[in-house]
């Protein structure tokens, strides 16, 4: 994917961080356009609207299906918004390319089936399809899945393409609805730079006060944009209703976020990051001299018959450590990770020093 472009559309200007809005769900041509009206007035470029719903259950709320795709065209010809709809299947595409729709997106259970993603990678690629296309992250934390559904899109020429993250399925109780685990995104970011991610605090939270800290979070960490969903009336919502927001919320959210400036000079940002360098050359040479002694320590004990593993000692320095850590302000939590893992990079030097049959 050496060749991603960004996401625009024809005569339009998106200025970062972009953001899509709608409601999870199109319900009515009235819900629809009211929503995008007050989004459009507040200055809304992208416009979101589900017309295939995957529900979890049978008898849930499915869309509204095709009937649904020309209130969408009317969107974009009264407002000038560019649209925006999940797909799934081939006849989704098809529909979808047929009624002109901009951008299309691919859920999270879609994302993580290969042959559904290699239908809809054929169907794009036999239209030679010239839309603008978002991935959800899939359901399962599984990033290779996530890159895997990305690479079928852009094999299929798609070149506008970018990811959404919107957090990962857990069992369980949790203050969000899908946990986010950043570290996911993040390694997409430091896989494909070019790649733009958008993150989706409505799925990742589930509720309504978490969209503004999740958003912030995001642009905190240099996210490209968000897709918030919006609805005229989020109380009766017939899909997602705890999480959905009214389009004046929405405003007063967008209008708080703090919009981190990355063209800021980075001058004193960079001597600070020369002196992590060195510190962080000074610790590795540091473990390395502690390994070093660990072997010599692994030498004696085979000459004298010793046992590598001896729990009192081990308990001893973790213990010492962690109070020490802690003086300094650090979690004892922290440390105590960190001298696990030191400890079994020495047990395995050990190893090594005991398995060494020239010695
Ligand atoms: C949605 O965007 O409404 C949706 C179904 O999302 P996800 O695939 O992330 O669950
Ligand atoms: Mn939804």
């Amino acid at each position: 994917m050496t060749d991603i472009q960004p996401i625009t559309f024809e005569g339009m200007d998106i200025t970062k961080p972009i953001v899509i809005a709608g409601p999870c769900s199109a319900e009515t041509e009235e819900q629809v356009l009211q929503t995008a009206r007050s989004l459009s007035g507040n200055g809304i470029k992208i416009f979101r609207a589900g017309i295939w719903k995957p529900r979890t259950k049978p008898g849930g709320f499915e869309g509204v299906g095709e009937t649904g795709l020309p209130w969408l065209t009317r969107v974009k010809q009264e407002t000038g918004m560019a649209v925006a709809t999940e797909v799934a299947t081939r006849a989704h595409v098809e529909a979808a390319l047929a009624a002109g729709i901009d951008l299309l997106w691919i859920g999270a259970r879609t994302s993580a089936n290969p042959f559904a993603m290699q239908e809809i990678a054929d169907t794009l690629k036999e239209h030679d399809a010239d839309v603008a296309v978002l991935v959800k992250n899939p359901v399962n934390p599984d990033l290779e899945l996530w890159i895997g559904a990305l690479q079928r899109i852009y094999g299929a020429g798609i070149r506008r393409l970018g990811a959404i993250h919107r957090g990962f399925s857990a069992y369980g109780k949790h203050l969000y609805r899908n946990l986010p685990q950043w570290r996911l995104p993040i390694e997409l970011r430091r896989r494909y730079p070019a790649l733009p991610i958008i993150c989706d605090p409505s799925h990742i939270g589930g509720k309504r006060e978490l969209v503004a800290p999740i958003s912030q979070q995001a642009l905190d960490m240099g996210f490209d944009g968000l897709i918030i969903e919006s609805h005229c009336d989020p109380d009766c919502a017939l899909s997602d209703k705890s999480q959905q927001i009214t389009p004046e919320v929405l405003n007063y959210i967008l209008n708080t976020l703090v919009i981190r400036d990355d063209s800021q000079s980075t001058e004193n940002l960079s001597i600070l990051r020369q002196q992590i360098d060195r510190l962080d050359n000074e610790l590795i040479e540091i473990l390395g001299k502690r390994m070093e002694v660990s072997r010599d320590i692994g030498q004696f004990k085979k000459e004298h018959r010793m046992q590598i593993l001896q729990t009192s000692r081990y308990d001893d320095i973790l213990s010492t450590r962690v109070k020490l850590a802690q003086q300094m302000g650090m979690s004892g939590e922290f440390m105590r990770t960190v001298y696990s893992a030191i400890h079994e990079e020495s047990v395995r030097q050990q190893i090594e020093v005991f398995n060494d049959r020239t010695h």
